[in-house]
């Protein structure tokens, strides 16, 4: 059983449509996949179809935008029914923060002297509704400016960089009790990547467990090292919750996340299903299933 449980399609920052994802990992020999975009649930009913068709498994997750102290946190969800009115709402607000940033980060590039215009980078993010800094980046790509995402990242975008304007996000704790309202399993994602290890501490992971009932952490992902991961295993198991390993792919959009080059035990999948029924049963929400061919 090869289970990937953190994926992007070009209903977010993923640079693949989510019919042609599902034909990859299905290619790429995985078991199971997850579809987690930024802030929608757009690319569930697609996903679930062309799971079906290829006979592969999928569980439909969001990655959730979550702050805090200032410091940008992503918390995955899986399974929670994106119309519960509470979850539903402050998803709204994100993915509209996220629309709203984008002059700001033009103007910016602008007083730098970077030819861009907000026009450009709403091209880049046809058919999403949740734009991000990767679009300004395949923008600058298009009109010559760098010659990658990463680039672009390295140059611009990355926190701290002088092109970086932040969205709203939601307080993890938040988050945390508004998936489980909505039924799903919320789950940590990189907690020790590019920005989240600096307020992610084992201490803050014990709290937003014991406070919010976090389900578990993602561990085995590409932001993380070796000693990261045994250490951040060990945190999960100290705790009783869920870890889990993903690929965070992007389709062409981030080197080194191919499908399936991290993946999840399947023991561990087991009690992400099991806690899923539990969190289902507990509330009122409509929760979508997992389709297991
Ligand atoms: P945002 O749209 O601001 O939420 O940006 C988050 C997206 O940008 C995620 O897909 C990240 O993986 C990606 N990202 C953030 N920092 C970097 C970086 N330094 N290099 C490449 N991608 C990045
Ligand atoms: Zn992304
Ligand atoms: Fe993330
Ligand atoms: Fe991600």
């Amino acid at each position: 059983m090869r289970i990937d449980l953190h994926t992007h399609s070009n209903r977010s920052d993923g640079t693949d449509p989510v019919d042609v994802l599902l034909a990859q990992a299905e290619r790429a020999g995985l078991d199971v996949i997850a579809l987690t975009d930024h802030d929608t649930a757009d690319g569930w009913a697609d996903g679930r179809r062309a799971a079906e068709e290829l006979g592969i498994g999928f569980v439909p997750g969001i990655e959730i935008s979550c702050k805090l102290n200032g410091i940008s946190v992503h918390l995955l969800g899986y399974l929670p029914d994106p119309s519960y009115p509470e979850l539903a709402e402050e998803l709204r607000i994100v993915r509209d923060g996220r629309t709203d940033r984008i002059p700001s980060i033009v103007a910016r590039l602008n007083g730098l002297g970077v030819p861009l215009t907000v026009d450009e980078v709403l091209a880049q993010a046809t058919g999403t509704p949740s734009v991000g800094r990767p679009h300004v980046a395949d923008a600058l790509v298009a009109n010559g400016t760098v010659a990658n995402r990463s680039e672009a990242f390295d140059r611009f975008l990355a926190d701290g960089k002088p092109g970086h304007v932040s969205h709203y996000a939601i307080d993890p704790g938040r988050a945390i009790d508004l998936v489980r309202a909505a039924g799903g399993v919320p789950v940590i994602a990189h907690p020790w990547g590019r920005s989240s290890y600096k307020v992610i501490t084992a201490d803050t992971i014990a709290r937003l467990v014991d406070d919010h009932g976090l389900a578990g952490i993602e561990v085995d992902h590409q932001d993380h090292s070796p000693e990261s991961r045994t250490t951040l295993r060990g945190i999960a198991r100290e705790l009783g919750i869920i870890y889990t390993g993903s690929s965070d792919h992007h389709g062409v959009g981030k080197i080194d996340h191919e499908l399936g080059v991290n993946s999840t035990e399947p023991e561990q999948f087991e009690r992400l299903l099991e806690v899923a029924k539990a969190n289902a049963a507990a509330s009122e929400a409509k929760v979508p299933e997992v389709y297991l061919p």
